[in-house]
């Protein structure tokens, strides 16, 4: 999850447990506005046993049901599930596997919206990002006929548009929200958690590097200047929060 940065100062911000692996989240985001849209969906249920092992993965309390339930939602309700990319932790809710063994998608009225080049990238996976891009968790939404493809930068529904940032795949995108005036940004793998807001601390996934940083660093200067809410998707305490730069030391303030 840190790249190049050494164990020796990564593991004071977050220790690991015996067999290496850190405390993560996958917390998708739910806005209401025109329509009800679901930013990402977490991994979902369709993994094997070996692969939780691997990943320590842990859904309990917080099974993505249980969440929408508690923001008063049923999967029914669901209008919009809008991508960041199409990574596993992020587009294994999508789809679901039914009682008959077939995949189908897990949001049973709506429309998924995806970045064109995201799309193509994550259905022709190389050497190298095939262990990310699982084919079951997107090519059912093609062929259920509930894709959506969006080309570029644009506004997805009043008050919500869609921004790419490069870096972690080439068309990783942010997604920017507005209302009463202010701003709200879910930056996805962009700033994953709160550990990853020096420009440098970039994880060893990301495929462009320094496009990460390069982007993150146009970011945070944004997001300070304008006091948007930041999310952090995978933080495994804060959710969101307000940035601070005082003496090149980057803070997020809880929201
Ligand atoms: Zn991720």
């Amino acid at each position: 999850m840190f790249g190049v940065i050494p164990k020796t100062m990564w593991s004071k911000a977050t220790p690991p447990d015996e067999r290496n692996r850190i405390q993560l989240s996958m917390r998708p985001l739910v806005v209401r506005g025109a329509r009800t849209m679901l930013i990402d969906a977490g991994m979902g249920d369709k993994e094997s046993e070996k692969f939780h092992d691997i990943y320590g993965v842990e859904r309990r309390p917080h099974h993505l049901d249980h969440s929408l339930a508690e923001a008063g939602l049923a999967p029914e309700d669901i209008e919009i599930v809008l991508a960041s990319h199409l990574h596993f932790d992020h587009a294994g809710g999508f789809t679901i596997r039914d009682a008959n063994g077939r995949l189908r998608p897990r949001f049973p009225r709506a429309q998924y919206i995806v970045r064109r080049g995201e799309w193509e990238d994550a259905t022709h996976p190389t050497v190298r990002t095939r262990a990310s891009y699982l084919l079951d968790n997107y090519l059912p939404l093609a062929e259920a006929g509930v894709l959506q493809l969006v080309d570029d930068d644009q506004t997805i529904m009043p008050g919500v548009r869609v921004r790419r940032t490069g870096g972690h795949t080439p068309h990783h995108q942010m997604i920017l929200m507005e209302s009463g005036g202010k701003t709200a940004a879910f930056v996805a793998d962009l700033i994953p958690t709160t550990a990853h807001l020096p420009d440098v601390w970039v994880m060893g996934y990301d495929l462009f590097p320094i496009d990460s940083m390069a982007a993150k660093s146009r970011f945070v200067a944004e997001a300070i200047e304008k006091n948007m809410l930041v999310f952090f998707e995978h933080d495994p305490t804060l959710a969101a929060g307000y940035l601070r730069e005082e003496n090149g030391r980057r803070t997020a303030t809880p929201a």
